[in-house]
């Protein structure tokens, strides 16, 4: 009885729960209370054995590779719910957070003989590609992984990113305003020519699958539009993914990525941010992965948000409920501000990078706390905290990029970085030193009481850091200042 009421005191006292924590206070307290050594070891015995099962701490296998793992890995660590954290591949930053494995995030084989041997119970998604495939089906169809949640939809949520021609079909059926459109496949090739006849530039033609952020085609130019129809259809330009081609109108106006956790019934909404995709100042030049991200954003008052969850969000987890389609995990609303009305113009299953690395740090609550609401599915009992600060993440990358440019550069001057977070992306270790190892290679993301003070440090700490070749634009949030 003694020993039952002295464990809950250990454990009602000490918030934190890291294992050694727990012991010293309990040898502490053993001694004060004058304890003897038999009974301390029971003691301790019981904190091993029930530890885990009181205080729900869990080991996670963290999916993926960039930015955005990054932030989630560095999020992660902080749960007072983590054991043992496990990145696959991760990067150099993510070694901070937790171990690194070299596993493939699309061979389920490998992860699930992984998650046996090391116990994990939480699989949390990073990209894409392993939900489009079916991760969560494949775990979710062994009994013997009965107890591992992922957080991620099922492939038939994953499709709202999978495939756009579904998520034009389910928007529609459930009238969540998005772009009028028609979807071409083989065989109809001179269809979708007629069709874009008919239609004002610019033209906007979208591969049906995943395509590696480049299924989007805008044009102006009417014979580009058709020779790239004919391209994706017939010539298989993007592959299986683009064997069918939304074509839609073009929707003017400014974009806003708006981020939910959802346990298929509640939501809980995260700040909203907006990405810079093109690689030039001004909005110029290719499209790249994403060159930075500002959190949150002017226009998004409170006014247009109520739009966006009453007829957005909202008709979009009821429409996956009545079409039975399990959905555990992040929806990303990529949508345009028409005149101040929020219209889709994309969904993803996942969050996005780089936005992930504004949104992030600015959750003040344990994710694990919540991605634990998701799998019970009482989301609705739990209330999220948020920094009201400012974030501003801004990316270095590699000097050549989007086009071909060298890997394998010294990045000097991380230890000199002052008041910002620098998440990994394209980096890794090498013979001792870190190195860029992608095109995006670092985002520097820090948070102000306004957009311009979480912007000045990012640049102050982006003129720290050196990588040769290195690039970032200098412009974020410029475009916001007007609002
Ligand atoms: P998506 O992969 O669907 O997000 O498209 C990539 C980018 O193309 C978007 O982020 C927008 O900048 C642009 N875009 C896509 N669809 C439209 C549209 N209907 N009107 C205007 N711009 C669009």
């Amino acid at each position: 009885m003694k020993v039952s009421i002295l464990v809950i005191q250990i454990l009602a006292f000490e918030p934190k729960i890291y294992k050694n924590i727990v012991i010293h206070k309990s040898l502490k307290l053993t001694r004060t209370c004058g304890i003897n050594c038999k009974t301390q070891q029971r003691i301790l015995t019981y904190k091993c054995v029930n530890l885990q099962k009181i205080r729900n701490i869990m080991n996670v296998l963290l999916l993926g590779s960039g930015g955005r793992e990054h932030a989630l890995a560095w999020k992660i660590a902080k749960s007072p719910q983590l054991e043992n954290l496990f990145i696959a591949p991760g990067n150099a930053g993510t070694l901070a957070h937790g171990m690194n494995v070299d596993l493939n995030p699309e061979d389920f084989d490998g992860l699930a003989n992984f998650v046996s041997d090391h116990k994990i119970s939480m699989i949390v998604v990073g990209p894409e590609a392993p939900l489009v495939n079916g991760i969560r089906d494949y775990f979710d169809q062994r009994p013997q992984f009965a107890d591992v949640s992922v957080i991620g939809p099922s492939k038939a949520g994953a499709m709202l990113e999978g495939s756009k021609a579904f998520a034009k079909v389910f928007m529609q059926k459930y009238k969540i305003p998005t772009a009028a459109y028609k979807t071409f496949g083989v065989g109809e090739t001179s269809q979708g020519h007629e069709f874009l006849e008919r239609l004002k530039p610019p033209y906007v033609l979208k591969a049906d699958g995943l395509a590696a952020g480049k299924g989007v085609i805008i044009t102006e130019d009417l014979a580009e539009a058709k020779q790239n129809l004919s391209e994706m259809i017939d010539q298989a330009k993007f592959g299986e993914a683009g064997s069918k081609v939304v074509i839609e109108e073009f929707l003017e106006g400014i974009e806003v990525s708006v981020f939910v956790l959802t346990d298929g019934k509640h939501y809980i909404l995260l700040p909203e941010a907006k990405d810079y995709k093109r690689i030039g100042e001004g909005d110029t030049g290719k499209n790249t992965g994403g060159m930075g991200s500002i959190s949150p954003v002017p226009f998004a008052n409170k006014a247009f948000m109520q739009k966006v969850e009453e007829r957005i969000i909202k008709p979009t987890i009821e429409g996956l409920q009545k079409e039975e389609i399990h959905y555990q995990g992040f929806i990303f609303f990529g949508l345009m501000n028409v005149d101040g009305n929020p219209w889709v113009i994309e969904y993803n299953c996942r969050l996005g990078d780089p936005e992930s690395e504004a949104v992030i740090p600015c959750i003040k609550s344990d994710l694990l706390d919540l991605f634990g609401a998701v799998k019970n599915q009482d989301l609705d009992k739990h209330s999220i905290e948020f920094d009201e600060r400012h974030a501003a993440a801004i990316f270095l990358v590699s000097g050549g990029y989007p086009d071909a440019y060298e890997k394998g550069k010294i990045i000097t001057g991380l230890d000199s970085v002052e008041g910002s977070l620098v998440f990994h992306a394209g980096t890794k270790v090498f013979d001792a030193k870190i190195v860029s190892s992608g095109g995006r290679v670092l985002a520097i993301t820090s948070l102000g009481e306004n957009m311009e003070e979480a912007l000045a440090k990012s640049y102050a700490n982006a003129g720290r850091i050196e990588f040769e070749g290195k690039n970032y634009r200098k412009d974020l949030g410029q475009d916001l200042l007007h609002f």
